[in-house]
């Protein structure tokens, strides 16, 4: 089946073919550049037409995220920004919750897309939220060359996981 060819916006749904199996800075040394996997390349181009429709008037700094549901769904998202700054959203929050709030809690892939030239390593807070849903492969999109590949337990080796908050005494 092949996927609409319209622009992917926040929270619109694309079906993907087949299913996975599944700040900027400097790239983790385990990353790697490679030929992306045909469900991979559409993600990573979801993401990048995503970033089209960020809203970032205060840092003019535009990401667009992409999450690939272990359906073969793809959710997007853009970064929002709010003249409050703390309030503002990463794009990987925005497609990761719009994915949950279509009913798909587990994602396997999530691709980001930054400005020309940027390649852009997820925040902290994106990587623990990645965690939670189940991301294992991080695409990092650039405009420059193949996307470089990285696994989330390379960014994030000690999430904080559901099991840190089980109770341990009955009596609290
Ligand atoms: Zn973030």
């Amino acid at each position: 089946m092949s996927a609409p060819k319209r622009a992917a916006r926040p929270g619109r749904v694309v079906k993907t073919r087949g299913s996975a199996a599944g700040g900027e800075g400097a790239e983790p040394s385990s990353s790697r550049r490679e030929r992306l996997r045909d469900d991979h390349a559409r993600l990573a181009r979801a993401a990048a037409r995503a970033r089209r429709r960020a809203y970032a008037p205060y840092s003019r700094f535009p990401v667009g995220a992409a999450v690939l549901t272990t359906d073969g769904m793809i959710y997007t998202g853009c970064n929002v920004e709010n003249a409050s700054y703390g309030l503002s959203l990463c794009a990987e929050r925005v497609a990761i919750h719009t994915a949950v709030a279509q009913g798909r809690r587990r994602v396997t892939a999530l691709a980001v897309a930054g400005p020309a030239g940027a390649t852009l390593m997820p925040c902290g807070a994106c990587r623990q939220v990645m965690d939670e849903f189940g991301v294992q492969t991080v695409i990092l999109a650039s405009a420059r060359g193949a996307p470089a590949i990285v696994s989330l337990s390379d960014l994030l080796p000690w999430p904080f996981t559901g099991i840190s908050i089980r109770p341990r005494h009955a009596s609290l």
